[in-house]
Parts: structure tokens; C-alpha cells; sequence
């Protein structure tokens, strides 16, 4: 463990969950307390606003402002949703914070609710965390019980429910408007706002969705102030902690809450303890499967959501999935594109012709029967996956672009020599 405060991961066992008891007398259930007897749901907004928590889904909205957005004479009954749909490549933080310590986002769900006035409350969470949703089923039973949800929490006048959903499973369920049709029981196809979801969401009714992790943060925002939220940041324009979820050629592969703004120099070197088998780092994705690749050039770069915009690149959800020196970005880059293909919803042109264009480009180079023009297709394909609906096109488009301007020489490479010289039957 990091000598950083550990706040979203205070709780974490090495071999079980944490348990209500352990929760609360961590001060868990304290902040919800203090809300619904002292607070009124203007003042929770106001303290997320000000603690500049933003959305660790990877879009990085205000928290504050997005609950905000929900009008005071909005109609009721008003939703909170859960995106627990952690479905895209190299990403695990949720699934780790569900089982650290399911009752962080339980009470963060109660006091966004609480925020809105909203009643119930809606973990929408892919098939594969089975596991995860039946600890969530089971621990909202027990908070019921202990009276922190359910009716008339604590005693005071607002009831909220929470209910766990389990996603049928694509891809395209995690984007915020083909969440809402697929827990309508519509097919999830993206839909172009407005209506924004926090005036017609769930049901035509005022719907706000959280990620998991930004859910997680709102109990220790209320319960510690926005002030001590935002100094645990390393840099100005950071606040809070952040889960990092590390993955491929490192020794400690895994999740680690450390400062937001740390470098991503630190983060791999120190806390995922460097390269395995002293193989040398080549590139990384800092954010996920639609971020750009980073280079030994910005390894001292500090991993927030603006330091990282200011150099063209995103946080994403933090998902560090590192390379090194013996991997073939040509064949990563189609993996990555084989799988936004795959979940491509079919609505529009360019991501649905478009993708498997791609990756039938990427594959022929990636096995010796690449052609010259190629490059200049994929540049083209590149610039036409933005013009799609939702992000998940674009999304797919950044690490080929990446590809294709910062490793331009190992897409030559497999062209030129009809070859891939990473591959182990390379001669
Ligand atoms: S970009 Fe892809 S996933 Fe998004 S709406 Fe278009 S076809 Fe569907």
C-alpha cells in the first residue's frame, strides 16, 4: 500500500469484503446522517460543486453541477443511476471498489438521491459482476435493516430504495442514453440530447447517472468538506484521489487510489513496481481503450483530467494499460478495434461500415499483406469515425490515430518488410 491517504480504499481487505459494521465505524453512514437531519439538498450540491469532483466514468463532468441541472420544480419521482457497466477493455476499478466496500457507493447513491430528491436509486451493472451484484443485493438488505436506506432514513422524511439491475450485455449499455432504453427495455441505441436525461431520463422522468467511483467519493466529500477533498490532490487542477487500474507488462499489476495528479511516471514505476523481467516500457494508454498512447516523453506528466487535456491526451476512467518494447502496436491497435467493431450498436454509417473497414486494414498489415495506401485509408477512416452518434466511433478512432501519427515507422515496417517482426514466427 502507498503512503497516500487511502480514501475510497480505507476499507479494503486483502481476502473479503468490508462489512457494515466495519463501514460505519469507519464513519461510514455519518455524511448521510448529517444530510437528511441538518442539510438541505442545495447544500450537498453546493459542497460537490465546490470540491470539484468530476465524473470518473471518463467524460469528467462537475458532479456538483450535473445534480445541479435537475430543476427545482422538476416533476417527480426523480432517478439516480448507477453505471456499473465497466465493460471496456483493461478497465476493473468498480468491480474492485463493489467488493473493497460495497456500502461507499450505497451511501454516495443515498446522498446524490438525497441531492435531487430523488427516491430511488438504480445500479445498472454488466452480467459478468454476478459476483458484485449479489454483494450489492445483499448489503442494501442489511443497510435497510440497519435503517441507512429504505424508509425514512434516520429517522428523517426522505426514503430512498435502491434496486440492482443487471445489463444484458453490450458495450453500448454503459452510454448514458442507451442505458436509460435499456432499462426501458428498449434496444440500447445511443439518442442525441436534448432532452438531457436530468429533465426526461428513466421513465421521461429527472434522471441523474454516476459512475461508480465518482459515487463513491460523495460520502467522504459531505462528510470531510470540499476543502480537504481538493488539497488531496497533487496538482491545482486536480481534486481528490483517483483509482488507477494498471495493467499488461508491469509487476503489480492492479488498482491504486493514489493523489489525483500523480505522475504516471509514479504510478507505474513505484506503485505497479515497474517493468516484468526487465523488458523496457515502450508506450501506455492512461485512460482506457479510446485514449492516445503516451510515450517515455510523458511519463512526468500529471495524471488529471486537465493536465492531461492540455497535452491532447484523457484520463478516461485511469485505466494504465502499459506496453513494452516487444509488443506490436499494429496487432494491439486491432485488438482494441476488433473489440469497438464487435460492439459497435449499428446505428450509424461510419462506426458501423466503418469500424470493420478498419479492422480488415489493420489485420491484412498485421499479417504481412498490407498495401502503401493503406495509411492514407486508415487516416481517412480515422477522420470519418468522428462523424458518428455517440463517442463510442471517436472513442475507437483515438488510439488509431495514435497509431498512425506517433508510430507511423512500425505500420511502414509491417508494410514494407510484408511482415510483422514482433511476431515470434518472424524470421
Ligand atoms: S457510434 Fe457506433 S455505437 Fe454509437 S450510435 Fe453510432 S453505431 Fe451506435
Amino acid at each position: 500500500m502507498s503512503d497516500y491517504p487511502q480514501v475510497l480504499f480505507r476499507n479494503r481487505k486483502p481476502d473479503r469484503i468490508a462489512t457494515l459494521a466495519e463501514y460505519r465505524q469507519s464513519g461510514g453512514y455519518e455524511a448521510l446522517a448529517d444530510a437528511v437531519r441538518n442539510r438541505n439538498p442545495k447544500a450537498i450540491q453546493e459542497e460537490l460543486l465546490a470540491a470539484q469532483l468530476l465524473g470518473r466514468g471518463g467524460a469528467g463532468f462537475p458532479s456538483g453541477k450535473k445534480l445541479m441541472t435537475v430543476a427545482d420544480d422538476a416533476p417527480f419521482p426523480r432517478y439516480i443511476v448507477c453505471n456499473a457497466d465497466e465493460m471496456e477493455p483493461g478497465t476493473f476499478k468498480d468491480r474492485v471498489l463493489i467488493h473493497a466496500d460495497p456500502h461507499q457507493l450505497l451511501e454516495g447513491m443515498a446522498l446524490a438521491g438525497y441531492a435531487i430528491s430523488a427516491s430511488v436509486g438504480v445500479i445498472f451493472i454488466r452480467p459478468e459482476y454476478e459476483s458484485a451484484a449479489r454483494i450489492l443485493e445483499r448489503e442494501i438488505g442489511l443497510a435497510m435493516g440497519a435503517g441507512c436506506l429504505g424508509k425514512r432514513i434516520f429517522g428523517s422524511g426522505f426514503s430512498f430504495d435502491i434496486v440492482v439491475h443487471r445489463s444484458a450485455g453490450r458495450y453500448i449499455c454503459g452510454e448514458g442514453t442507451a442505458q436509460l432504453n435499456a432499462l426501458q427495455a428498449r434496444r440500447p441505441n445511443p439518442k442525441l440530447p436534448p432532452p438531457y436525461a436530468t429533465e426526461k431520463g428513466l421513465w421521461n422522468q429527472p434522471t441523474v447517472q454516476q459512475n461508480v467511483e465518482t459515487l463513491c467519493c460523495m460520502p467522504h466529500v459531505i462528510r470531510n468538506g470540499a476543502a480537504w477533498f481538493k488539497a488531496l490532490a497533487l496538482t491545482p487542477t486536480g481534486a481528490g484521489t483517483k483509482i488507477y487500474g494498471v495493467s499488461g507488462k508491469v509487476r503489480r499489476p492492479g488498482c491504486y487510489e493514489l493523489p489525483m495528479g500523480v505522475p504516471l511516471r509514479e504510478i507505474i514505476e513505484v506503485h505497479a513496481g515497474g517493468m516484468i523481467d526487465g523488458l523496457r516500457f515502450k508506450t501506455c494508454l492512461p485512460g482506457g481503450a479510446s485514449t492516445r498512447f503516451m510515450t517515455e516523453a510523458h511519463l512526468d506528466l500529471a495524471m488529471d483530467f486537465e493536465s492531461l487535456k492540455a497535452k491532447g491526451h484523457r484520463l478516461g476512467t485511469g485505466a494504465v494499460m502499459v506496453f513494452d518494447e516487444q509488443t506490436c502496436l499494429v496487432g494491439a491497435t486491432l485488438n482494441l478495434i476488433e473489440f469497438f467493431a464487435r460492439e459497435s450498436c449499428g446505428w450509424c454509417t461510419p462506426c458501423r461500415e466503418g469500424l470493420p473497414y478498419v479492422r480488415d486494414l489493420l489485420w491484412r498489415i498485421e499479417n504481412g499483406l498490407g498495401e502503401p495506401w493503406f495509411v492514407g485509408a486508415l487516416q481517412q477512416m480515422s477522420k470519418h469515425l468522428w462523424h458518428s452518434y455517440c463517442a463510442l466511433a471517436p472513442g475507437a478512432a483515438s488510439p488509431l490515430e495514435s497509431l498512425l501519427t506517433d508510430f507511423p515507422e512500425e505500420v511502414e515496417d509491417h508494410i514494407r518488410h510484408k511482415r510483422c517482426r514482433f511476431s515470434s514466427s518472424a524470421g
